[in-house]
């Protein structure tokens, strides 16, 4: 729980900048915290992998990659006191009513991971996950290729 500023994060999504963008040729890094990385769940991971990756986004406003905002924030303390009380607030309410509980099959943790695979044309060649000396990188097309049960054609172990 999220509660003064005592607050853990758990991960961040950076634009790239200076020589590692010029060097690294990426345009954003993401950071993960590696303590509390070890005491999530495998669909924890996933999520918060996927939560990191939807900061890096095209603006709708400008039309330009960049790093985007949370669709909300807010308190939970005002929820309770005036409900769902903005439009925003009010569809997320209606994500969580869908969700409540998150992954809880194995057909979702794969939906999960395949929404993770670049798609054609987005512009994104590959997402690459790393956890626990573990690589997979995920390409265009892969996410349809776990969607029908083929799997992850790559992986490699980092030595
Ligand atoms: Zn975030």
């Amino acid at each position: 729980m999220r509660r003064g500023a005592t607050h853990v994060s758990l991960g961040k999504m950076k634009r790239a900048a200076g020589l590692l963008l010029y060097l690294g040729e990426r345009d954003f890094v993401m950071l993960v915290n590696w303590t509390t990385w070890g005491a999530l769940e495998v669909p924890q991971r996933i999520a918060l992998i996927d939560h990191e990756l939807c900061h890096a986004g095209v603006d709708a406003e400008t039309g330009k990659w960049g790093l985007l905002h949370h669709d909300v924030e807010e308190f939970g303390d005002v929820v309770r006191r005036w409900g769902l009380w903005l439009p925003d607030l009010k569809e997320f309410g209606t994500v969580i009513r869908a969700q409540l509980e998150i992954f809880p099959s194995t057909e979702k943790l794969v939906g999960a991971l395949a929404a993770l695979a670049p798609k054609p044309g987005s512009g994104i060649d590959s997402v690459t996950i790393s956890a626990g000396g573990e690589e997979v990188t995920l390409q265009q097309g892969d996410g349809e290729r776990i969607r029908h049960g083929m799997g992850v054609v790559r992986g490699e172990k980092k030595s």
